[in-house]
């Protein structure tokens, strides 16, 4: 037992994407706060941040179907897709603004331009692709969208997966050029170095076991040193618990009242990747398809050409799965250990609400390489077993809540839990993820730190000039930061095959 102990001005509880981006704001509002971070491994960007362990896809609705929804009149309703698009212009501004100011550099080392496609099958299917492209195509953030059922038109567009088809249905796919490619993992890690060179304290390898509030209104942390064995008190008077699938844990030990009735919901994750640069090299897109009925939305699957350790590379999946673990590097326990007397209940209703969901993912655990294969062979129907390995990806942790729609209710987005007094935050959830970091860290500061929010408005401006502008209706605005983004970040289209 130490007695090591500080007193900082703001804590992070984890070395993800969210803590890299909220510390990186906080050292542009206010750069004389001490910060200090605990990560729990030995570097940053290790678990659902990494880029193998999720799918680097910048979600700007430009293919994810699921955003998009058929309302009983039959017509689309397109509102999520717009959201989540501004809210990764957001997350371009910002990455840009870094890239200006010489605070991060080489953009083309965590984002890469790539056509974002979505691919469906069925004159059902094909309907509804026609129907959100005529919704979709005249809105000014999905300008130069293209739909094609013509099979030659998508041999030119997706030769790899148009190769060989036998089937008669009814194909159609939407394609736009301006979708991305995002390596969180390297930007994570360019984030800390950026963190560090402002003086940033990172404690890799230490644990935080415990939070408790002290007299005075701040935290107390129970942090345990990993490779010493030592438990250390480290006080701040705010702390962001960006623990990931480790943050529900952590929100329960603060004891706040906005933490409680909350539970969590596991699911895991594996990717198909390809082991031939044949292959890899036949495929230059994201291609998303719909997911199966029964399958929750974070199992669409989709084939994805991915930029990783300056490599082109092709995955496929992820198929979900079941585990108890809140993290992949996380405990068998894990889910056990969050049910507390204040959410027994929740948890009980969403285990009854949620057993064909469990079903379907404790099914996709079991399924075989071959039985993979087959699913692989909807989208590739030349696939070759030897030419793919399997990759184990991230955990999710999936917020379960009561809300209107009953008690345990299983919940797909993110939220942002802090107390009442905004000493305190966390992130629960994981989608739409890691691309809009920058919103969401946003809405955290907004919370946390509404005294403060006028004063910093002008640099927050600066940072990112459409902050509380809606871009769909400004679309002068949505075109200069486009354009002025594109160029900074490397994503006009000149060196779209730079790693080919
Ligand atoms: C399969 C999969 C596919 C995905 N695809 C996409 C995608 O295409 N696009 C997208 O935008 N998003 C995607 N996501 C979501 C995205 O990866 C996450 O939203 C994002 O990485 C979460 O970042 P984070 O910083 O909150 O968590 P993490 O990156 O998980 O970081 C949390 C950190 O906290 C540490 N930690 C936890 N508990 C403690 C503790 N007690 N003490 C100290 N340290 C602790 C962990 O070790 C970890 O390093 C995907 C996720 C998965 C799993």
């Amino acid at each position: 037992m130490s007695n090591r102990q500080t007193r900082t001005d703001v804590i992070l509880i984890g070395a993800g994407i969210m803590s890299a981006t909220l510390g990186t704001l906080l050292k542009e509002l206010v750069p004389d706060w001490e910060i200090t971070v605990f990560e729990r491994l030995a570097n940053a960007g290790e678990e659902s941040s990494n880029e193998w362990n999720n799918a680097g896809t910048g979600h700007s609705a430009l293919c994810e179907l699921n955003y998009t929804v058929e309302k009983p009149d039959g017509s689309i309703d397109v509102s999520k897709a717009v959201k989540i698009n501004e809210q990764f212009q957001i997350s371009r501004q910002f990455w840009s603004y870094l890239v200006k100011s010489n605070l991060i550099r080489n953009p083309q080392e965590f984002i890469m331009p790539l056509p974002h496609l979505s691919l469906v099958q069925g004159e059902k299917n094909v309907t509804f692709l026609k129907k959100r492209f005529e919704a979709l195509s005249n809105n000014p953030l999905f300008q130069g969208m293209e739909f094609s059922d013509d099979p030659r038109k998508l041999m030119e567009w997706i030769p790899l997966i148009m190769k060989d088809r036998k089937s008669n249905e009814p194909i159609a796919a939407t394609k736009i050029d301006s979708g991305t490619d995002v390596n969180f993992g390297a930007l994570t890690r360019m984030l800390f170095d950026h963190l560090k060179s402002k003086n940033v304290d990172i404690k890799f390898k230490h644990h935080v076991d415990d939070i408790k509030r002290t007299s005075d209104g701040s935290w107390e942390l129970k942090v345990r040193n990993l490779e010493s064995g030592a438990v250390e008190r480290h006080t701040a008077k705010f702390v962001f618990i960006g623990g990931g699938g480790g943050s529900l844990p952590l929100l329960q030990k603060s004891g706040i009242p906005e933490g409680k009735h909350i539970g969590g919901f596991p699911v895991s994750g594996l990717f198909m990747v390809c082991n031939n640069p044949d292959v890899v090299a036949q495929h230059h897109a994201k291609v998303y398809g719909k997911a199966k009925v029964g399958a929750p939305p974070m199992s669409v699957p989709h084939l994805d050409t991915r930029y990783i350790d300056n490599k082109k590379t092709l995955l496929f999946g992820p198929f979900a799965g079941f585990s108890p673990k809140f993290l992949k590097n996380g405990s068998m326990f894990d889910l056990l250990g969050s049910v507390k007397p204040d959410n027994v209940l929740t948890m009980l209703a969403a285990g009854a609400k949620n057993i064909p969901l469990t079903k379907y993912l404790i099914q996709q655990v079991m399924l075989s390489k071959e039985q993979r294969m087959e699913e692989l062979r909807e989208f590739i129907p030349t696939a070759r077993s030897e030419d793919w390995d399997i990759v184990v990806a991230g955990q999710r942790v999936q917020v379960i809540k009561d809300t209107a729609a009953g008690k345990g209710t299983l919940q797909f987005g993110t939220e942002v839990i802090s107390a009442a007094d905004g000493s305190i935050a966390a992130l629960l959830g994981a989608s739409p993820g890691a691309s809009t970091a920058v919103f969401v860290m946003l809405e955290v500061i907004k919370k946390c730190f509404p005294q403060h929010l006028k004063a910093w408005e002008p640099k927050i401006k600066e940072m990112i000039p459409s902050y509380g502008v809606s871009l769909v209706e400004n679309p002068e605005l949505l075109h200069e930061i486009h354009t002025s983004t594109a160029r900074t970040l490397g994503l006009a289209g000149e060196k779209q095959y730079a790693y080919a």
